[in-house]
């Protein structure tokens, strides 16, 4: 990713794609001191964009440092890269990091650095999977207690068994993994939530120690506007026996139908079918609004 041509904003400009880089000191390379967002364009317009900000504001607080430029100018920022780049369709990756002025744990007098860069990048799953559901494995690591770690910023340091679990599935033939909390209650796949379906209820774990997604809020109200009623409770894996459908939420997996995760399969039903449609209609308004005329 680092060769191509394209501009990233780093630090108030744009620069050139291939000139956007750190010092081999720079303390969050070491010491985890980065936190980041993942948004995504839809027809030139980033989807929950300021929603998006806020959180990159909330995560850095968590790991006690500032996000130099307000939501506002984060917002514009994000835009102006989309069209410097010309991308109608794209992921936006915005980054916030301690730099390279301290060594050690201590790190205050670090300068923090942003940056946001954007690239086409199509579906996170095979797209086959929109119709036979992803094929999943359980994680072995778990998810921390939030006493552990700050399970509540989307800080890079928490990827780190996100990897370690999403390499071994896709070794294994797997699309991703189910990630279980620290209890031992199902919480999340190692980039996205999860959701699942009983006699038309749709159930989803409480977001009590692992990210609650942007893309999970907006399913809710999405499943929320059809009707639907939708339970946050601890789920079990053994539970998963009495489940019917199953899908996942996320920016980057949008919303996925899950067809296994280890022994128990589920089938791809009218309740993900029509969220993943409703979805789809929102992330494009104006397509809708053509489709509608
Ligand atoms: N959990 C994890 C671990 C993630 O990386 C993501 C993606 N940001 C999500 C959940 C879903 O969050 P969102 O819907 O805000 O993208």
């Amino acid at each position: 990713y680092d060769q191509r041509d394209g501009f990233i904003w780093f630090n108030g400009e744009l620069i050139p794609w291939n000139d956007a880089r750190v010092h081999l000191l720079t303390h969050a390379l070491h010491y985890g001191s980065a936190v980041f967002e993942g948004m995504r364009a839809y027809d030139g317009e980033i989807f929950k964009l300021t929603e998006h900000n806020q959180r990159l504001h909330k995560s850095a607080e968590i790991l006690d440092f500032e996000v130099p430029y307000s939501v506002a100018e984060l917002d514009k920022a994000a835009r102006d890269v989309v069209r410097a780049n010309k991308l109608s369709d794209a992921y936006v990756r915005p980054l916030a990091w301690r730099g390279s002025e301290q060594m050690g744990v201590s790190a205050q007098k670090t300068r923090i650095n942003v940056a946001i860069a954007a690239w086409d990048w199509g579906s996170y799953f095979d797209p086959a999977a929109r119709d036979k559901g992803l094929k999943l494995t359980f994680a072995k690591y778990r998810r921390p207690d939030p006493r552990t770690a700050p399970v509540h910023s989307k800080a890079a340091g928490l990827y780190m068994i996100c990897t370690i679990e999403k390499h071994r599935a896709e070794r294994e033939g797997f699309a991703d993994a189910v990630m279980l909390d620290w209890r031992g209650q199902v919480a999340e796949c190692t980039g996205a939530n999860i959701f699942f379906v009983k006699d038309g209820v749709i159930y989803t774990p409480t977001p009590d120690c692992f990210l609650d997604g942007i893309t999970r809020r907006t399913v809710i109200g999405l499943a929320k506007q059809r009707g639907l009623t939708v339970i946050e409770k601890a789920i079990l894996p053994e539970e998963l026996e009495g489940f019917t459908e199953c899908f996942i939420t996320g920016t980057a997996a949008e919303v996925m139908p899950v067809g296994s995760i280890g022994e128990y399969s589920f089938t791809v039903g009218d309740i993900t079918r029509n969220l993943m449609d409703d979805y789809a209609a929102l992330v494009r308004p104006a397509k809708a609004v053509a489709a509608a005329g």
